[in-house]
């Protein structure tokens, strides 16, 4: 039954229903149709799958999935990185055929000259590519995004978003069953699309995880995957340094300011050296105050060339993308975000941090 004007009204006085307030579309989803994405695959035989600067488990898992199913229905297609990824990434299949930008620029840009479809995935912002942006920017060919952070930007062609899926694996998952390709997804694909659904969920226990979740990863557990193969490939393969900068975090460097349930961790660039920091060492350190009872918000501050990154993480309301949007240039979902120093100095950064805390308290303390 449908109502309108003052029928509705009426229903509602009676009811006294609460509306929800007006959400824009781009917050929730914008799903283009898949007869729309089928088309567009069809005539695109030069494809570059691009994901953000530093990427994680979920951007080259991504990244990855899709890689190996578009080979499967015998597309030309390349994965492009703005720069490196942490080597405990460096197994996923199809990890050689991976173009890095930043080591072959002439490379990436002639594959992005021909291309005729390029895929932005775990990203919809170009700053998140850094120098690989203004290529993407230049280019002529058609982009489809596929991504699960807030506030995208409008550069696609067709449009694959969602802020409620858990990872862009996720998406990248129902992205190709919606391709009518789900007998395609064999070990590999399940491999990288379980590692960037693991990683984006804190090993599946953020409120991100949903039945469907689970339901997917039964699917690919299906395939004949181990996922304590995928665990000990990620999580079990730390050098000794990791492990001991990890250490020094917790007992020199975190600092707790209970009565606003926030804890951080600023490390220098010498901190980071004396531990040999590589590539993706620092990784989910910032979760760990989250284990003391009554933590909701934390942040870890690194310094590395001079730059300082952020990483925000917030339990409950919080929306740590619009402090860092806001505050540090940055940006990402309701309770993980990262962002930048404003000026690269890192005692400074962090007292911008502290100075802003007080201005906050009141939605840090909302559960
Ligand atoms: P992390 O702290 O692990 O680097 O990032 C947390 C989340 O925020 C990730 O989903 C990441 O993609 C996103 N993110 C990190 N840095 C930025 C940034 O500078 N801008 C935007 N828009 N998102 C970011
Ligand atoms: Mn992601």
């Amino acid at each position: 039954m449908f109502l309108c004007g003052s029928k509705l009204k009426n229903l509602n006085t009676q009811l006294k229903i609460k509306y929800p307030k007006f959400v824009p579309q781009n917050k929730i989803m914008q799903k283009d149709s898949f007869p729309k994405f089928k088309a567009l695959l069809k005539k695109s035989n030069n494809i570059v799958i691009v994901t953000h600067y530093n990427p994680d488990g979920d951007a080259m898992g991504s990244s990855l999935a899709l890689y190996n199913y578009l080979m499967k229905v015998e597309k030309n297609v390349t994965v492009i990185t703005p720069n490196d990824y942490p080597e405990f990434l460096q197994w996923l299949p199809g990890n050689k055929k991976v173009v890095e930008f930043s080591k072959n620029q002439k490379k990436a840009a002639s594959i992005i000259t021909k291309s005729d479809l390029i895929f932005t995935l775990d990203f919809n912002n170009y700053s998140r590519l850094e120098g690989l942006g203004e290529l993407l920017q230049n280019s002529t060919a058609k982009k489809i995004l596929i991504d699960h952070h807030q506030q995208p930007d409008t550069y696609a062609t067709l449009m694959f978003h969602d802020v409620k899926a858990c990872s862009t694996c996720e998406l990248v998952h129902e992205f190709i069953v919606g391709l009518g390709g789900k007998k395609l997804i064999d070990k590999n694909i399940a491999a990288c699309l379980y590692t960037g659904i693991m990683t984006d969920t804190g090993s599946f226990r953020f409120d991100s995880v949903t039945p469907k979740t689970h339901l997917i990863l039964a699917d690919l557990l299906a395939t004949g995957l181990h996922p304590s193969d995928i665990h000990s490939a990620i999580y079990d393969t730390y050098s000794e340094s990791r492990v001991k900068l990890l250490g020094y975090c917790l007992t020199e460097k975190m600092v707790v300011i209970p009565e606003l349930q926030t804890a951080y961790m600023a490390l220098s660039e010498t901190e980071l050296k004396r531990f040999n920091n590589q590539k993706g060492d620092t990784e989910g350190i910032v979760n760990y105050p989250f284990s003391i009872k009554g933590i909701t918000f934390c942040a870890f501050f690194s310094e590395s060339e001079g730059k300082i990154k952020i990483s925000f993480r917030s339990k409950g309301k919080f929306d740590v993308n619009q402090f860092a949007r806001k505050h540090f240039n940055g940006g990402g979902h309701i309770n993980a975000a990262g962002g930048r120093g404003t000026i690269s100095n890192l005692e400074t950064t962090v007292q911008e941090f502290l100075a802003l805390l007080p201005v906050y308290k009141k939605e840090i303390l909302k559960k």
